[in-house]
């Protein structure tokens, strides 16, 4: 098929703000949880970059009042955003690969596509999951806009085609590939502000009693755990079932199970087949309706409770932080990832930490988006005398802490910002 010309990548990000529901593009649309402006979450810079600006964008997160949807609607380009990605699943994180591993396994369980028919995956990356499908004896053909990572991914052999997915594009392989006993997407859904025309996409590459499979992550998740730091520009959506299924339904598909992950904060994996397919609704759909219900999470009411309780936390943060500067504590943070860019601006805590560090090597070396604070290895902890560790990776803190006790033991502490302000050791 003939691929669209890539423009030039911008520097300086283009964003616009979208006044309607991205499910069901009602205006009816409320603030629920204000959040302060935010650069992209995810561009760490090298340090020829650093006089580039990196602005900051309005990131509130937005609810629909008419289908419940809970939404960015602050959209960067998408160009800008993902042509140039350079995440790399395989080579970003083993854990990631032994996910994508299990997932395989267990989505090939659930569906059983016929040996030698053909799986999709949307948004594929360098073509982890789709290696695993591959290996079962499936037909595969990748779709993701990052051009360099496509690239690199159809020369180890997984055909992938640089395009952003839509219904213009699904139908064509429909029609040169044969329709798609399975359609895949993890993330695609959370990242996409073209959802409608992407679920029409689907629905055309779909043979009628193919399965679409995908992970988004879980708006309840989000408010139970206070998991407000994965709201960022590259996470439009964050679902939930009710106005999910509806939506589909909007667009031919029918969701008919649902399982809920614990990755990301708190995920929702769903499985959705053409109206009037063969499999028939499990009840984890009205189930998980029914917690919606009672969550309210169709409602303000939940995302101020949790605004509240940031607020709260946030300034009894301060408060420590500054003390801790007034004592003359030297404060470091712990994690370098785009949910750190989040919590480091909606705290406001850039002017307490002196630097980030980060176990992930391809992290270190590079500067936080907008604040510019250097990522250095751990070691520079006990390096540079810290004095305190802000866990900006705080859910994993068990295992930070635990491989660093030798710096508790030296007299230095551990501030865990969320879900409750704790200082560790207690
Ligand atoms: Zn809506």
């Amino acid at each position: 098929m003939t691929l669209p010309e890539s423009r030039p990548a911008s520097t300086v990000p283009l964003c616009r703000h979208r006044e309607d529901c991205r499910l069901c593009q009602s205006k009816n649309v409320a603030v629920a949880l204000p959040l302060k402006p935010s650069p992209l979450a995810d561009q760490y810079v090298p340090a020829s970059l650093l006089k580039q600006p990196q602005p900051s964008f309005p990131l509130d997160l937005y609810l629909c009042l008419d289908c419940g949807h809970a939404q960015v609607l602050d959209v960067i380009d998408p160009e800008v955003l993902f042509r140039h990605y350079i995440y790399e699943s395989a080579t970003s994180s083993p854990g990631l690969v032994e996910h994508f591993k299990k997932y395989s396994e267990q989505v090939l369980s659930r569906v059983r596509p016929p040996r030698g028919s053909l799986a999709v995956d949307i948004g594929s990356n360098d073509g982890t999951l789709l290696r695993f499908f591959q290996k079962a004896g499936l037909k595969t053909l990748g779709i993701d806009p990052a051009q360099e990572v496509a690239a690199k991914a159809t020369a180890s052999g997984i055909r992938t085609i640089p395009v952003f997915f839509t219904s213009e594009v699904g139908r064509n392989l429909a029609a040169e590939e044969g329709p798609a006993a399975l359609v895949t997407a993890n993330n695609a859904f959370a990242h996409s502000d073209e959802l409608a025309d992407m679920a029409d996409g689907v629905r055309e590459m779909l043979a009628p009693d193919g399965v679409f499979v995908f992970e988004v992550s879980y708006v309840a998740d989000l408010v139970a755990g206070r998991v407000f730091d994965f709201i960022y520009h590259e996470h439009l959506c964050h679902h939930s079932v009710k106005p999910l299924r509806t939506f589909l339904s909007r667009h031919g598909l029918q969701l008919f199970d649902v399982e809920r992950l614990p990755i990301k904060g708190g995920s929702l994996r769903c499985f959705a087949q053409k109206a009037g397919g063969p499999h028939p609704t499990r009840p984890t759909v009205t189930q998980l309706m029914a917690l919606e219900a009672d969550m309210k999470l169709d409602q303000l009411e939940p995302y101020q409770q949790l605004s509240d309780t940031l607020d709260g936390l946030r300034s009894r943060l301060l408060v420590l932080l500054a003390q801790a500067r007034g004592a003359g504590r030297r404060i470091a943070g712990y994690g370098a990832s785009a949910t750190t860019t989040t919590l480091l601006h909606h705290f406001e805590l850039g002017p307490y930490v002196e630097f980030l560090v980060d176990d992930n090597a391809g992290r270190q070396g590079l500067f936080s988006p907008g604040l510019h604070l250097p990522v250095l290895a751990p070691e520079q902890l006990y390096e540079r005398k810290v004095n305190d560790v802000l866990l900006m990776a705080w859910r994993y803190y068990q295992p930070i802490v635990a491989a660093h006790r030798r710096f508790t033991d030296a007299g230095g502490r551990f501030i865990l910002p969320l879900p409750e302000l704790k200082v560790l050791p207690l």
